[in-house]
């Protein structure tokens, strides 16, 4: 290993995941932290901390130059951007490659060419891999936008071309509402990204998200390592992730699976990356590609038994290879539920405050990613999401169960948590059928959660249709031998 020490532009539980495969590799970490998390949990656990600018992310976690000059103070020889802020910024990867620091990641280059959503679609037209039909031209005029929407056919989705976050995007449905609402897309896309340029997309409406997890090792190598489902959707953010996806027959899995190799070779990708797609009516379409760590990617290191972090880092060192042995078959079933500090009953309403007592039920096969401990204190100035709740079991159905359970013996005090609607969502027969679309919220779940009484009916219910699943899911001949399932089916 040549890298010594890592900076680590970022905060909360992904911080404290890098740290920790930091620690497992023997590297060093600096924690880049801005003013209002002097004491978090990822400055308490990190090796040496830099305060790069006061709690405003365009003052601290956003500033580029301050990254670079926290890091190379500190004597550090690498980056690792996590996810969100600066991590899928081709200047800040060119910067740290300017400056001697390795990006952990992939090149800046390649950020460019797969990042920036348009010319991804250009790349992937260029390659002749299916795009969701839509029009991504230089031609902004609302003239030109308009006689667009009405060839693509409504509904269309109006997308900042800078976007990303599920944010700045609407909904075209009546042709006499376009104009309006092209022009509120521009006007949002400018104040939230700096450009007014926007695409258009045909919306398909009844669509699963799927994506495909892609890594290419030290020598360009790629490899997909399988899918996730993240149909649990609400305002175009996802909240409770799956790998592998339930949707996907062999013959799709392998087609998507190969048009995410494609994708990714011909941007010469190194690194972590993840392919998205829209699947519908048993077509799948290109979305996007993200060109970093993906926050639902524990997933896929469940069902895989591989660490991705650690493969990034190994990777910005030119010391991992993929070989035979890294070719592997999921096993099993994990899901993630994102935790939010809000109130449900509230239609999700951030809050923020001093946390009391947190408590999260360890067990096997159980994993919680999180950047608060009792006593700390969440602020308005970042992302609501505390932690992430990550399990897995054998099959689907106990996948679903165990997680409900874990999440019914956390405790968090001091703040409100979005588990209760987590919990609803998981009980849901759509949800467990697996049948969800990206509009399950907005279809079931649109205004939160009404009562406790919902929630104590839910649990109730949720019960009820487990029993009844599990009944269905009489073992196989093959299964039945299984220890596993005979211990199981005993508790
Ligand atoms: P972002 O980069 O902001 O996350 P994406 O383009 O990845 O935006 O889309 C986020 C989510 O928005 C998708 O997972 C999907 O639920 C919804 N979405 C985006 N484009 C479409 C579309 N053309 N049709 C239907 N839903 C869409």
């Amino acid at each position: 290993m040549k890298l010594k020490k890592i900076a680590i532009a970022n905060r909360g539980e992904v911080a404290v995941r890098i740290i920790k495969a930091c620690e497992e590799l023997g590297l060093q970490t600096v924690l880049l932290h801005s003013d209002a998390d002097r004491g978090s949990r990822a400055f308490r656990m990190s090796d040496f901390q830099i305060c790069i600018g006061p709690a405003p992310t365009s003052e601290s976690y956003l500033n580029i130059e301050a990254n670079i000059q926290g890091a190379l103070a500190a004597g550090a020889d690498a980056v690792h951007p996590g996810f969100g802020f600066l991590s899928e910024n081709a200047d800040f990867a060119l910067a740290c490659e300017k400056a001697g620091l390795k990006f952990i990641g992939p090149s800046s280059e390649a950020i460019r060419k797969l990042g920036n959503k348009i010319s991804f679609k250009r790349l992937a037209q260029s390659a002749g891999l299916p795009l969701i039909p839509g029009y991504e031209g230089d031609d902004q005029s609302i003239p030109k936008l308009l006689t667009e929407v009405e060839k693509i056919g409504l509904p269309v989705i109006v997308k900042a071309a800078a976007g990303g976050g599920g944010r700045g995007m609407k909904l075209i449905r009546e042709m006499t509402e376009a104009k309006d609402q092209i022009e509120s897309a521009q006007r949002e896309a400018k104040s939230a990204f700096g450009s007014e340029k926007v695409f258009l997309e045909k919306y398909l409406d009844r669509a699963k998200h799927i994506e495909f997890q892609i890594f290419g090792d030290s020598t360009g190598k790629i490899h997909h390592l399988f899918d996730r489902e993240c149909s649990v959707q609400r305002r175009h953010q996802k909240i409770i992730e799956e790998a592998t996806s339930p949707s996907l027959t062999d013959d799709l899995r392998r087609q998507m699976g190969e048009v995410a190799v494609t994708i990714a070779t011909v941007a010469n990708y190194k690194s972590a990356g993840t392919v998205e797609f829209l699947l519908q009516d048993n077509k799948f379409y290109l979305l996007e590609v993200n060109t970093r760590l993906q926050v639902e990617h524990p997933v896929t290191e469940e069902v895989l038994g591989v660490d991705l972090v650690k493969m990034q880092i190994l990777t910005a060192d030119n010391s991992f290879v993929f070989d035979a042995k890294d070719i592997r078959i999921p096993k099993g079933h994990s899901i993630e539920c994102r935790v939010y500090a809000e109130n449900p009953y509230m239609n999700g309403m951030p809050s923020t405050g001093k946390l009391g007592t947190v408590h999260w039920p360890e067990g096997p096969r159980r994993r919680f990613e999180f950047g608060f401990d009792s006593g700390d204190v969440i602020t308005s100035h970042y992302d609501p999401m505390i932690a992430k709740v990550i399990v897995w079991d054998e099959t689907r159905p106990r996948a679903i169960e165990k997680m409900i359970r874990v999440l019914k013996d956390s405790t968090i005090f001091g703040v409100h948590t979005n588990i209760p609607y987590l919990i609803a969502i998981l009980s849901h027969d759509e949800f467990i059928k697996g049948t969800m679309t990206t509009r399950f919220i907005e279809h079931y779940f649109a205004d939160g959660l009404k009562s406790n009484h919902d929630e104590i009916n839910r649990k109730k219910l949720s019960q009820e249709i487990y029993k009844n699943l599990v009944q269905k899911f009489v073992p196989q001949q093959t299964e039945a031998q299984s220890p596993w399932l005979t211990f199981w089916r005993g508790v």
